[in-house]
């Protein structure tokens, strides 16, 4: 037995124990509730294929939504100084990503391009996904998650200019609703020069492939 970090208890108004198999205990009310939304989508909770299914989900769950354990500004606060007279856009580009849509829970599927123009700190590369992870890793809505990665790099690298640009497809959108398939939302987030500067902004889009 084992209880995780005290920030997933505090968020979630839970701890995690961990039994003897190494699976996280799933509480009784959480099962039932999920054997509930079986029940009301028309099929039966009792039958075998569905038995352990109220378990899986409520593991599945707790690994999507992993990001309210933690805080993306922490992958980056190790930053190298040294940059050895770098002064151009650093760029990460068609990251691939999974969130779930706060309306509907279902699953938003895309791709981010992250760049920043450092002023005297860079971090590790593929901090700046780890910094998408944890947001991505929570309910979301598209347009809050781009501010937001957009956002914790600016405050916690201090750069010149953060650009961030995320396209995605919704599940409610192609699964619920109008059905519509293949259609990509984009939303940008532009902070400092990329905001202020036209021909930054046209040379940060121009290198992400959206000029
Ligand atoms: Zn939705």
């Amino acid at each position: 037995m084992n209880v995780l970090s005290p920030s997933l208890a505090a968020s979630s108004g839970m701890a995690d124990v961990i039994g003897e198999d190494g699976k996280i205990i799933v509480p009784a009310d959480v099962e039932d509730a999920i054997r509930t939304l079986i029940r009301w989508s028309g099929d039966e909770p009792e039958r075998e294929g569905l038995l352990d299914t109220p378990k899986r989900v409520a593991r599945a769950w707790r690994e999507y939504c992993r990001g309210y354990a933690e805080d993306p500004g922490l992958h980056l606060s190790r930053t190298f100084e040294e940059v050895g007279g770098y002064d151009e856009v650093v760029l990460l580009k068609d990251i691939p990503f999974q969130s779930h849509c706060e309306h509907h829970m279902a699953p938003i599927i895309g791709t981010a391009s992250i760049a920043y123009l450092p002023k005297d700190r860079v971090v590790g590369i593929s901090k700046l996904a780890r910094v998408l992870h944890g947001y991505a890793s929570r309910l979301q809505v598209q347009e809050r998650l781009t501010a937001e990665v957009a956002r914790c790099i600016w405050d916690n690298l201090q750069p010149h200019g953060v650009a961030v640009v995320i396209e995605a497809q919704h599940g409610c959108m192609t699964g619920r609703g109008v059905r519509t398939h293949g259609v990509g939302m984009v939303t940008s987030r532009m902070l400092g020069c990329f905001l202020d500067d036209a021909s930054s902004r046209k040379e940060v889009l121009a290198l992400m492939g959206r000029g």
